[in-house]
């Protein structure tokens, strides 16, 4: 499985500590942050998968954070459950108004966080999630990391592999060469975008034997789409 990073942001050290640990256990790569401040250097180096953010920050709240981090273009596709020991409706309308994707009450159990942070990965980020997909005969199986066309095994290497997992999970749309540089390299590798050019001319190659390499669409000036499903 590839590595999902998340930035959990809180003041208090031993809530930190136990989601941090929980997370890590769990198979996650975790970046602290004790303050809003810190939360936005780490942000600056590292794009993570998730953000877990405390309502109420020495800095800055919570919700302004969000509110910053929903208006950069950067983070902005980036998912933020809140954690807070504020109940009530109008908290939770608050947080989601901010671009909050889901809301923990503490105290919580890390269990249930650990299956809110799955829940809403799968619906935001699909191309973590380990589910097979299937398109127009085109098969990728992330947890035995296979693909196979028409049940023909094609073999890919580790970053064509990925590309075409973030495409077959993103289908139909047209996503720019710095789009994908950082949606499947991760934009703390600096790479040129030429790389994007090189990495999807050779998954057409491993996609030939099954005719597959034409899902791949070149759009000009813009990027590249996957079209399945009979988009032309
Ligand atoms: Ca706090």
């Amino acid at each position: 499985m590839m590595s999902v990073t998340v930035l959990v942001v809180e003041d208090e050290p031993a809530i930190l500590e136990l989601v941090a640990v929980n997370l890590e256990l769990a198979g996650y790569a975790v970046l602290r942050a004790a303050s809003a401040e810190e939360a936005l250097r780490q942000l600056r180096e590292t794009l993570p998968d998730m953000v877990l953010l405390d309502w109420m920050l020495p800095d800055q709240s919570g919700l302004a954070l969000a509110r910053r981090l929903r208006a950069d273009d950067r983070t902005r596709g980036v998912p933020i459950i809140f954690l807070t020991a504020r109940a009530g409706e109008e908290a939770k309308v608050a947080a989601l108004d901010a671009g909050a994707d889901d809301y923990l009450t503490k105290p919580f159990s890390p269990r249930e966080l650990l299956a809110r942070i799955r829940a809403v990965l799968r619906r935001r980020s699909p191309h973590l999630d380990d589910a097979p997909i299937e398109l127009d005969g085109l098969k990728l199986d992330p947890g035995a990391h296979t693909v196979a066309g028409r049940g023909r095994p094609l073999e890919l290497g580790p970053t064509e592999f990925r590309l075409l997992h973030f495409l077959m999970t993103h289908p139909n749309r047209v996503h720019s060469r710095s789009q994908l540089l950082d949606r499947v390299w991760g934009d703390d590798v600096v790479v040129e975008e030429r790389t994007v050019d090189v990495h999807i001319r050779r998954l057409r190659q491993a996609l030939e034997p099954s005719g597959h390499d034409a899902l791949i669409r070149t759009v000009r000036g813009s990027g590249y789409v996957l079209r399945a499903g009979g988009g032309s």
